[in-house]
């Protein structure tokens, strides 16, 4: 059956404020799967708690909305079970590098084939706007009492050092654009991370469309890319890792969108546990059997209890 995009929109009403952000980055990941031809119910979106994680609500996929930073391990868990699956990780700025960020910064290091798309608005939208781990050291937005007092944490590059192997900055506004860098992170095999400077025209009333607009530009329209291979020397590698690094810090005047980063040399995680059970894609756990056809289980674990008795 040929799908049309309307195949990826589910009824429930989108309930974000009028303006958000929200609405384009939902719009942008419903076309990046109507157009990559994925069938719905091979994709799967897990979400932690805030104004973003409602949106695995509005995308005819399988969908949990989790715990509060904890979008990460849900999905990790449902990639492993069922390596077949397309992974969507929905995280907020507060909610993946907040109380998530432990989940975020392990997440690398594995390399499991997911796609992260992370909303930053720099506040905690859904709780009135307190400072989120990425708002600026000094801004005052209108939600808050007093200036903040925090450092920012760099969503690039706080993956590039977890081990991310695609790292990406979309803008919520720019669906077009979006949607391609989505579709890239989505076809790119480990770990791939999309972050999304998203208005909240509620709360954070400094980062908003007018701030943005004359402030972005395209790391490609430079001649900006980063592909790093085996064939990748020490000397090519110290030399795109260092203006990778500058330009994951430009921000202010010039702040620049698209692919940062691209590492071509690692395994994913589920190749890693292949290479140790040659069976594992053939008959991953959510292939297994575990009753009989009258639903009884067939799946005991007396044998690996027993191990544990003293
Ligand atoms: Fe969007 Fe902000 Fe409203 Fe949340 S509070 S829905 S982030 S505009």
């Amino acid at each position: 059956m040929e799908l049309k995009l309307t195949d990826y929109r589910t009824e429930v009403h989108v309930n974000w404020c009028p303006g958000c952000g929200d609405y384009g980055i939902l719009s942008s990941i419903q076309q990046a799967l109507f157009e990559l031809k994925l069938d719905p119910s091979n994709v799967a979106i897990f979400s932690g708690i805030g104004c973003s994680a409602k949106t695995p609500h509005y995308i005819n996929a399988y969908g949990v909305h989790t715990l509060h930073g904890r979008a990460l391990p849900y999905a990790i868990g449902a990639k492993l079970a069922n390596p077949e699956l397309t992974v969507l990780v929905i995280l907020g700025d507060g909610d993946g590098l907040g109380i998530g960020a432990g989940h975020f910064v392990n997440a690398g290091r594995r390399n499991v084939d997911l796609t992260v798309i992370l909303y930053d608005n720099g506040v905690y939208g859904l709780t009135k706007g307190q400072a989120s781990p990425t708002l600026k050291l000094g801004l005052k937005t209108k939600s808050l009492p007093k200036p903040n007092i925090n450092q920012a944490i760099n969503p690039i590059l706080l993956a590039f050092a977890s081990g991310y192997t695609f790292i990406a900055r979309g803008y919520a506004y720019d669906v077009p654009y979006l949607k391609y860098l989505i579709k890239e992170a989505i076809n790119h095999k480990g770990s791939a991370l999309v972050h999304v400077l998203q208005p909240c025209p509620v709360y954070n009333d400094i980062n908003t469309k007018e701030w943005y607009t004359p402030r972005l530009y395209k790391l490609e329209q430079e001649g900006y890319e980063c592909i790093i291979t085996n064939e990748t020397t020490e000397e090519e590698y110290l030399r795109k890792i260092s203006l990778m690094i500058q330009k994951a810090n430009e921000w202010g005047n010039r702040i620049p969108l698209g692919i940062f980063y691209r590492d071509l040399r690692y395994t994913t995680y589920e190749e890693r546990i292949e290479a140790r059970i040659p069976s594992y894609r053939l008959n991953p756990p959510a292939k297994q059997k575990i009753s009989d056809p009258f639903g009884k289980p067939i799946t005991y674990i007396d044998k690996i209890l027993e191990e544990f008795l003293i």
